[in-house]
């Protein structure tokens, strides 16, 4: 299992790998070709982090746990549920979520992302985890009252800012079920395990490439379980993920 990351440091940006707990630069790109360095001097504490990768589309899941399906009252779905948050809601560990004026409630939801590796179409289950790259932790942000009252996703899901993804791309765990949690000001306030996925990850990528491409870097992010709520202004708001590492991110007024 190696972790990458994509940091900036003195004004440069560059992948970094971490396999046995000691941060190294890496040079290419995790979808090519990643030739890992020397260590990088300060380690992560002496590095910004950034968002690991820059995804052309974050396709999401929507009730995707059946505890999460209970608490918004919303039947369960017979077949993956989709939508979009566009590239330019995507922010990194330790950006702010910035709340838009006027918009009500906005939610965290924890979730669990598979970040594509290379470019797929059609790609049969039995096949998918040749594709992906690795997982990371999302968080989807949600302004909760826009989206119950249009009953549509791509307004309340869409905001900049709205997509915080990070803090890594964890390799090689490929299908074991692992925890997620997220959490509020040190308050866990989401608990639950992707063995408890509804659509499991390798359906996932069957069903997405079936009607899209995906490009290195998309992420396919896999819904979230119960115990969303609000997060306000002055909020610190956390994804974490087994095996993954945790991503957080301050919450303020825009
Ligand atoms: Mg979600």
């Amino acid at each position: 299992m190696e972790r990458i990351y994509r940091v900036r440091q003195e004004g440069e940006t560059f992948f970094a790998v971490d396999r046995d707990g000691e941060l190294r630069r890496a040079a290419g790109d995790p979808f090519t070709s990643l030739a890992v360095g020397v260590p990088v001097r300060g380690g992560l504490d002496g590095v910004r982090i950034l968002a690991p990768v820059q995804p052309s589309k974050i396709v999401c899941v929507g009730l995707n746990y059946r505890d999460h399906a209970a608490e918004q009252e919303k039947a369960l779905p017979a077949e993956p549920l989709l939508f979009i948050k566009p590239s330019t809601a995507v922010i990194g560990p330790g950006d702010p979520i910035r709340l838009p004026p006027g918009v009500g409630r906005v939610d965290h939801e924890a979730e669990l992302g598979v970040v594509i590796g290379r470019r797929a179409h059609r790609v049969p289950g039995g096949h998918a985890w040749d594709y992906i790259l690795g997982l990371t932790c999302v968080n989807d942000v949600t302004a909760r009252d826009l989206q119950q009252k249009e009953s549509h996703n791509t307004r309340g899901k869409s905001f900049d800012t709205f997509a915080p993804i990070g803090p890594c791309v964890a390799t090689g765990l490929n299908g074991v079920p692992r925890g997620i949690e997220g959490w509020v000001n040190g308050e866990r306030r989401q608990a639950s395990n992707t063995k408890h996925l509804i659509f499991p990850i390798e359906q996932l990528v069957e069903f997405v490439t079936f009607v899209m491409t995906l490009e290195p870097g998309d992420i396919i992010s896999t819904g979230t379980p119960e115990g969303i709520g609000p997060i306000r202004a002055g909020d610190t708001v956390k994804v974490k993920v087994d095996g993954v590492g945790e991503l957080v991110n301050p919450v303020m007024d825009e």
